[in-house]
């Protein structure tokens, strides 16, 4: 057999490999620099960014999720809150691909189906999510937590051998300071306190430059000092960026909220200002018992 008869048997054999044709004859073959980015794909001329309409979830028959109708304005700076069982994780699940609904709409953006995306696909198009306990690599630095998590950064391998350009560099300052971590970058994110790792893990998200992110719980077991700088945080993020935060620390809440929406057995009870919320005759029923 000569050079030409073995390199065409063995692109034969590439050709067919179990039951998926692979190999560079395959017709059905995309490359991934012709997939559109799922980021160009989210069409945010629009105010409202999010939009979830007669959303449905049951569990073994019981309705987490109960017609469920929430709309976030592009910027927003939105508050959660509900008691336990509220369906407010459920809701999160539905929005990062995670549950999927029996019934309704989710949109991201004017177009983006996000009941026909993967959890990833959600990810890349520009949701992010903090959940409550921080997961921050706690044997690196500030600094490589923050790179890891770079958009344009596909893995650690790819930390490893490449060099950042001035502008990555600068990015990773920028958040670092926008974080309240700017003096900490050389330490390793496991000596970090409590607060300081919550922030860090919002910082990693930032990286990913997200439209939205939903953010869980942030002040739980945080100091009053943190809780402030939290709150200092997650309002400057607003605008920028549109931000949702479920929250359970009332006096939190009141600190930094504009809108907030009031979940109860699976459905919105009521929504407005804090002091709407709080003269609301359905969540006062509902919380005090009036
Ligand atoms: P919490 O503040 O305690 O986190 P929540 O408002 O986030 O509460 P969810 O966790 O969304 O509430 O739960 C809503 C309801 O759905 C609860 O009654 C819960 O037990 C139920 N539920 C949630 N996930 C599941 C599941 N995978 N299987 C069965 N029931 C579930």
């Amino acid at each position: 057999m000569n050079e030409s008869q073995r390199i065409s048997a063995n692109l034969g054999q590439l050709h067919v490999v179990g039951d998926k044709q692979r190999g560079p004859f395959r017709r059905d073959r995309v490359f991934d620099f012709l997939v559109p980015n799922i980021t160009e794909r989210v069409d945010t001329s629009g105010s409202t960014i999010l939009y979830l309409e007669d959303v449905n979830v049951a569990f073994d028959g019981f309705k987490a999720i109960n017609d469920l109708n929430f709309y976030v304005e592009k910027g927003e700076l939105r508050c959660l809150i509900g008691a336990n069982g509220a369906g407010k994780t459920t809701m999160m699940d539905i929005i990062t691909g995670k549950t999927r609904p029996d019934s309704g709409i989710v949109l991201f953006g004017n177009n983006l189906d996000l009941v026909e995306e993967s959890e990833s696909d959600i990810a890349l198009a520009g949701i992010g999510r903090k959940f409550q306990k921080p997961t921050v690599f706690e044997q690196l630095n500030v600094f490589e937590n923050l790179e890891l998590s770079m958009a344009d950064n596909k893995s650690i391998w790819w930390t490893l051998r490449c060099k950042l350009n001035s502008e990555q560099v600068d990015r990773i300052h920028h958040i670092a300071s926008l974080i309240g971590l700017p003096d900490q970058l050389a330490s390793m994110a496991g000596s970090l306190s409590h607060g300081q790792k919550q922030w860090l893990e919002i910082g990693m998200l930032l990286m990913q430059e997200p439209i939205l992110l939903l953010v869980d719980e942030p002040v739980a077991g945080m100091t009053h000092q943190e809780m402030e700088k939290t709150g200092e945080l997650l309002t400057s993020l607003a605008g920028n960026h549109t931000v949702v935060v479920v929250e359970h620390d009332m006096e939190f809440v009141r600190s930094i909220a504009k809108r907030v929406t009031v979940l109860h057995q699976g459905s919105v009870l009521a929504e407005g200002s804090m002091d709407d919320i709080q003269n609301n005759s359905d969540v006062r029923r509902v919380y005090l018992g009036e």
